[in-house]
């Protein structure tokens, strides 16, 4: 192991041997974290050609039981978020693809540095587990199409180990580690068609559009050599994702949303996923029949039924999909109102995060508990013109010092301008099925 880490520690390629050793010592566990995560720190910094990086996913995905779920679903799509703030995507667009006639049978991580975690999210609903056996998995998706589970252990396990250790060691940020993170699991859990939702700004793990495209390039590339469709979306992460951050914030968020309500530019961004999603099942539809479609399971009341039948399938609460007021509260509440008037141009979203993290929403450390009460609600959005006075944000904590400082660290990732500032796209560009069109 150390020559491996000296090896990439002085910029040279591993060999595909090297690749496959080291996956399979994360896998049975004879490499200590220390090793593991030096040679993380190596490859972030020196980074990893496309061959290496091939090598790694596939001997992630290799790491564990490659799931076949043909059995239950004719077509089995899948969606993958590479991490954002605010980002409550899955628990929208999951059950609007179902109630289209789609099944979607998901495992989701939990939340990843300033990147919160669609698990963490949903467990704000009370007795819900992600915890599925695969006989329960497999029945749930044939009796109701919606299932949304935890990565399992059998399922590209070299992955929970590596992603649980970048976690805690500042390696999050890293292209090839990216790659084969998300491209892993996706692969080990057999999806014929894959939706990659590949962000780009402050708030994502790749800052610029031409580093979001080259991320997804690679996996799109990664995903048809192994025989399934593929399509990349790269979308705007210099702002949180609708309003809400943190995690039951973010659940009555997307129910609010699946209810016809909820912030415009996150239904924009679900119905767009599901959208990508149903196109790459029914390739010959056009997209803009297959987007009436996925608006009309919204205000049916279908898809916000699918949530609940899931909700209901997994031991959790209907009742508080119902009344997402009995989510978890926090004990102190207090707004943000702006000390000034402008226009916001910028926003820290990965210092927004920190600031949910610090509040209790995420982990500094591996395995820590979160709090699923905390978190903010920030209605705001570049480009808006504030006036003194006006709501920034609303903080929910449960600790008066912790309120503090996030309300330090709010307005601290905010940048003013006196001047008009234009609003930002939520998507910069397609990489896969859909740009050949
Ligand atoms: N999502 C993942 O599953 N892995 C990453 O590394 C980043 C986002």
């Amino acid at each position: 192991m150390v020559d491996l880490i000296e090896a990439k520690r002085d910029g040279q390629a591993l060999t595909t041997e090297q690749i496959g050793w080291f996956v399979r010592g994360v896998t049975n566990g004879t490499i200590p974290d220390y090793q593991i995560a030096a040679l993380l720190m190596a490859i972030y910094f020196q980074g990893m050609d496309r061959r290496e990086t091939v090598d790694l996913t596939l001997a992630m995905a290799r790491s564990g039981d490659e799931l076949d779920l043909h059995d239950v679903a004719g077509f089995v799509v899948d969606k993958h978020s590479s991490g954002g703030v605010g980002d409550k995507t899955t628990l929208v667009v999951q059950p609007l693809v179902a109630a289209c006639g789609l099944p979607v049978g998901k495992m989701s991580g939990r939340g990843l540095g300033s990147s919160g975690g669609t698990l963490d999210k949903m467990e704000s609903i009370r007795g819900w587990t992600p915890d599925l056996t695969l006989p329960h998995f497999k029945q749930q998706l044939a009796e109701i199409g919606l299932v949304l589970a935890g990565q399992t252990n059998d399922l590209a396990p070299a992955d929970g180990k590596l992603y649980a250790l970048r976690d805690v060691t500042g390696t999050v940020p890293s292209r090839p580690l990216i790659a084969a993170s998300i491209m892993s699991k996706k692969l080990a859990g057999g999806a014929d068609g894959i939706v990659l939702d590949v962000k780009t700004g402050s708030g994502a793990f790749v800052e610029t559009v031409e580093a979001a495209v080259e991320l997804a390039d690679i996996m799109v590339e990664i995903g048809e050599d192994a025989g399934r469709k593929m399509t990349a979306l790269i979308s705007d992460m210099n702002q949180p994702l609708g309003h809400a951050v943190g995690n039951a914030l973010e659940v009555a968020e997307a129910i609010a949303t699946l209810r016809g309500e909820g912030p415009a530019d996150f239904w924009a961004h679900c119905l767009e996923v599901a959208a990508q999603m149903l196109h790459l099942w029914r390739p010959d539809d056009p997209l803009d029949e297959i987007r009436e479609r996925v608006v009309s399971a919204r205000s049916g009341g279908q898809a916000l039924e699918k949530f609940r039948q899931m909700v209901a399938a997994q031991g959790g609460d209907v009742a508080q999909v119902d009344r997402p007021a009995t989510l978890p509260q926090a004990g102190h509440v207090e707004e943000v109102q702006a000390g000034r008037g402008g226009y916001i141009a910028a926003m820290d979203t990965g210092e927004l995060g920190w600031a949910a993290v610090h509040l209790g929403a995420g982990r500094e450390e591996k395995g820590q508990p979160i709090d699923h009460a905390v978190g903010f609600v920030m209605p705001v959005k570049i480009g808006d013109q504030i006036t003194p006075g006006d709501l920034l944000a609303t903080i929910h904590a449960n600790d008066p010092e912790e309120l503090a400082q996030a309300r330090a660290e709010i307005l601290d990732a905010l940048t003013w301008s006196d001047d008009p500032v234009e609003p930002l796209p939520h998507f910069y560009d397609v990489v896969g099925e859909e740009e050949n069109r």
